[in-house]
């Protein structure tokens, strides 16, 4: 029997979730291909929202971190041992830590106002908010000592916005991307089914079909988002390469630590606190994203410092964008495997040095760095993958696609993920990302 979708989309992470609510919102019937198996209930909902996790929340990351699948962990630097996938429904917006900036590299793919608006929509689909932080007595202490910290630069410690709702009892429900489809009545056009795209068949200009396992699906309109290393996969498996394919790749080098923060800017012992979230952006000459708050944590305190009221920690997270250049690239080889090539440039690594310096004076102002919890770069290539399949406003050989998502010379093949982010920016990508699919989806939709 012929199926009667108007989209096809490979990859249920939010990226493609949130294009297909938006192409279902205008009314087209969306099939969405899955290859991964549901690990949370119900599936795609985020795994964090489990009870165990809420009781012990420093046992989540060791957990959600299990379900990363490593390229290869045991090469060096250069070549990304923290590059990693995620196959399950819901991707990777399953196990995220949900932090929702808006992007500071916005590039002319849309006017500001149109930035703007999607960058409202994708907060309306992911419920991102900064309630509540006002109640925080570390987020008031903190971000005053902060302000005075970087009060030169002209930077400002502001709330960090999540995505999460609470719920009568003060707990965050983290979103998961099946909320993105939760939170419409365009879920009833979106069928989500297992399957593993081996293949995008191509004729001329046109995709006329995706090859599965089994069989072949008819696609008469077909968004990859099967994130920033396969969707470039997929395209590369298919016989699509473009020479932009897999360069100007830019990632996060990722240094957390953790503090025990001074009595002065905690409430008193015993009596719980509202857990801060603070950002200081970019900006006055400092390109990198700094961020105080408390949430997860991969360490295992040591020592005196082994048991510490939660009340009196933080977490510092400095987060560095590494330049977007040519010859930084993920290489796509005949055999399927890919492999990586991205050294880091003296500005790279200078951005790192001042990340690292900023974090050590911060933790010197509101506290002391928790024994064992040292400032740790995190394996690099783990955080936030761009570039792979930037966006162009030419087809000049620097872009995979053009500024709706449209890879160049194809009148029906789309891509929704952050891959197509071309610039380089500091803070988290999802919001971004998702707020670029659901400009993907307008393209198609109209
Ligand atoms: C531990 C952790 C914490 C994070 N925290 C944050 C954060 O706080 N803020 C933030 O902005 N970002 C965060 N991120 C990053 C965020 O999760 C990603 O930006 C986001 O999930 C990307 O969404 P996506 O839809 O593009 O891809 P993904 O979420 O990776 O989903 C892609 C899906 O496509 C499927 N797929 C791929 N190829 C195929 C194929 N050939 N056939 C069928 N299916 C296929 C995969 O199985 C996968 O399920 C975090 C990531 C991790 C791992």
């Amino acid at each position: 029997m012929p199926e009667n979708h108007d989209v096809v989309i490979v990859g249920s992470g939010p990226l493609g979730l949130a294009a297909a609510r938006r192409l279902a919102e205008k009314g087209a019937q969306v099939l969405v291909l899955e290859q991964g198996n549901a690990i949370s209930d119900p599936p795609g909902s985020h795994f964090r929202n489990a009870e165990r996790f809420a009781n012990d929340r420093d046992s989540y990351l060791p957990a959600a971190t299990g379900f990363l699948e490593f390229i290869d962990d045991t090469v060096p630097r250069d070549a990304l041992p923290g590059a990693a996938v995620t196959r399950t429904v819901g991707g990777q917006g399953v196990i995220w830590t949900n932090l929702c900036p808006r992007g500071d590299a916005p590039w002319p793919a849309m006017s500001d106002e149109a930035w703007s608006e999607r960058y409202g929509q994708a907060e309306g689909y992911l419920h991102v908010q900064a309630d509540r932080l006002d109640r925080s007595i570390r987020q008031q202490r903190i971000g005053d000592a902060l302000n005075g910290l970087v009060e030169s630069s002209g930077r400002q410690a502001t709330p960090l916005p999540v995505a999460g709702r609470y719920d009568q009892d003060g707990l965050l429900h983290f979103t998961g991307s099946i909320d993105i489809l939760n939170g419409s009545s365009a879920g009833g056009k979106v069928t989500i089914r297992n399957a593993r795209v081996n293949r995008i068949i191509t004729e001329g200009h046109n995709v006329t079909g995706l090859e599965t396992e089994s069989g072949s699906i008819e696609a008469p309109q077909v968004i990859i988002a099967g994130g920033a290393i396969a969707t470039p996969q997929l395209l590369h498996r298919s016989g699509i390469r473009p020479k932009a394919l897999g360069r100007y790749l830019s990632y996060h080098p990722l240094a957390i630590c953790q503090i025990v923060v001074a009595p002065e800017f905690c409430r008193e012992s015993g009596v719980s606190d509202f857990e801060p979230r603070i950002q200081l952006r970019p900006g006055g000459g400092v390109e990198w994203y700094t961020i105080v708050l408390h949430d997860v944590s991969p360490f295992m305190p040591s020592g005196n410092d082994a048991r510490v009221e939660g009340n009196r920690l933080v977490e510092i997270q400095s987060i560095c964008p590494v330049d977007n250049e040519e010859h930084k690239r993920a290489i796509f080889h005949d055999d399927a495997r890919v492999t990586f090539d991205v050294p880091l440039s003296q500005a790279d690594l200078g951005r790192m040095a001042g990340a690292e310096k900023e974090a050590r004076n911060i933790a010197d102002l509101i506290g002391r760095i928790r024994e064992g919890c040292d400032v740790t770069w995190m394996p690099f290539g783990f955080a936030h993958m761009t570039g792979t399949t930037r966006m162009s406003a030419e087809d000049d050989g620097t872009g995979v696609a053009d500024y709706r998502g449209r890879v160049w010379g194809y009148d029906n093949l789309h891509l929704a993920t952050n891959g197509l982010i071309p610039t380089r920016m500091a803070v988290n990508p999802t919001l971004t990302g998702v707020s670029l699919a659901i400009h993907v989806a307008d393209g198609i939709a109209g």
